[in-house]
């Protein structure tokens, strides 16, 4: 099984946190123009959001290359990820992946049956693509990658994802979780949309949670061949989970680019001053592509997590082949400093 599990369940201590470190959320709060949205859409509550969905899906395919019938919303990624597991869980068989990734999917597949067979990385923490395909094995039901990697951070060379796409999703599907791709920047993010409209069995999940500040308003959706969505959506409580409110909220958000922008740019600036910090301190940080940072820490996970959140500092810790990482979610430069802070008290 996945080995890099929680070492801690921070999330009773909450209200006390100064910086809330530890969810990978926006500290920015959401676009002013979906907070907009969301009070027109109170209007319309009381009508089903058809056209809403349509409208949203048709811009999402437009920028993806694909098809609305491509597209199937969620509230939240995490739905299709449940859904992925339940229906690859069913009769048994393997789901191939690596050690050191978002094990939610693998969790729930390994409790309805699968068996989760979890290679090591590559000694700079990214999927060791190369060895999947070399595991390819008549029991794989489905193979599961996060780009950019979480808790990582790290991504993987777009050529070398989409040329692996071509050569196994015709054997067994691929699903890329890509809950942290709007922290490329936008000239160099992955386009998989396209291996989708070439008929390639990948499924590609989406979540409105990091770049958009959706983590609570939930919203999220996949993209795949509609067969496959067909399949998928029968284990989701249907597209009408998601309410009126997110949808126009979330095509809002969608539009508004400028604040995107920002949100990445901020984010940037406060891993990059985090990273430097860190590192002028001796540690070695994980190059990350997202709004989060994993390093290892040269005390047990338990200490340095009780002592950080009695700073007010929530941060999450994992334990990996025997050495202790704190993983901190990129937040404003204030909540950095006041997390640099702390972290030079209780490590000494
Ligand atoms: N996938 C990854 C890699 C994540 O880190 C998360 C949440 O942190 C999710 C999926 C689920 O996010 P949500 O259900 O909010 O879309």
């Amino acid at each position: 099984t996945n080995e890099f599990a929680f070492t801690d369940d921070p999330f009773d201590k909450m209200p006390k946190l100064r910086a809330r470190l530890l969810a990978n959320e926006n500290p920015l709060g959401i676009s002013p123009n979906a907070k907009e949205a969301l009070v027109k859409a109170a209007d319309l509550g009381n009508r089903y959001a058809w056209m809403e969905f349509a409208q949203l899906k048709t811009l999402l395919a437009t920028d993806e290359g694909v098809k609305p019938t491509n597209i199937m919303m969620s509230p939240g990624s995490s739905d299709i990820l449940m859904a992925a597991a339940d229906h690859f869980a069913k009769g048994g068989g393997t789901i191939l992946t690596s050690t050191m990734t978002y094990d939610d999917l693998l969790q729930r597949a390994e409790k309805f049956g699968a068996k989760i067979k979890a290679l090591p990385m590559t000694k700079d923490y990214k999927f060791d693509l190369p060895a999947i395909k070399a595991n390819i094995t008549p029991d794989v039901k489905m193979v599961y990658i996060v780009n950019p990697n979480n808790p990582t951070g790290t991504i993987i060379p777009t050529a070398e994802l989409e040329a692996f796409i071509r050569e196994v999703a015709p054997k067994v599907p691929v699903f890329i979780d890509e809950a942290y791709i709007d922290f490329f920047e936008p000239a160099e993010r992955p386009k998989l949309g396209k291996l989708v409209s070439e008929g390639q069995n990948v499924i590609l999940a989406r979540t409105f949670s990091k770049i958009h500040g959706f983590a609570g308003l939930r919203l999220g959706y996949a993209i795949a061949q509609p067969e496959m969505l067909k399949t998928l959506h029968a284990y989701t409580n249907g597209e009408f989970a998601v309410s009126i409110t997110t949808l126009m909220a979330g095509i809002a958000s969608y539009k508004d680019v400028d604040w995107q922008n920002h949100c990445r740019a901020e984010n940037a600036k406060a891993r990059n001053y985090t990273t430097k910090a860190l590192t002028d301190m001796g540690y070695e940080v994980i190059p990350s592509s997202a709004n989060f940072i994993l390093f290892p820490i040269r005390m047990k996970t338990s200490a340095f997590s009780n002592q950080m959140f009695a700073n007010g500092i929530g941060i999450q810790t994992r334990d990996f082949n025997g050495q202790p990482y704190c993983r901190v979610s990129v937040g404003t430069m204030d909540e950095m400093a006041m997390f640099m802070d702390s972290f030079k008290k209780v490590v000494g």
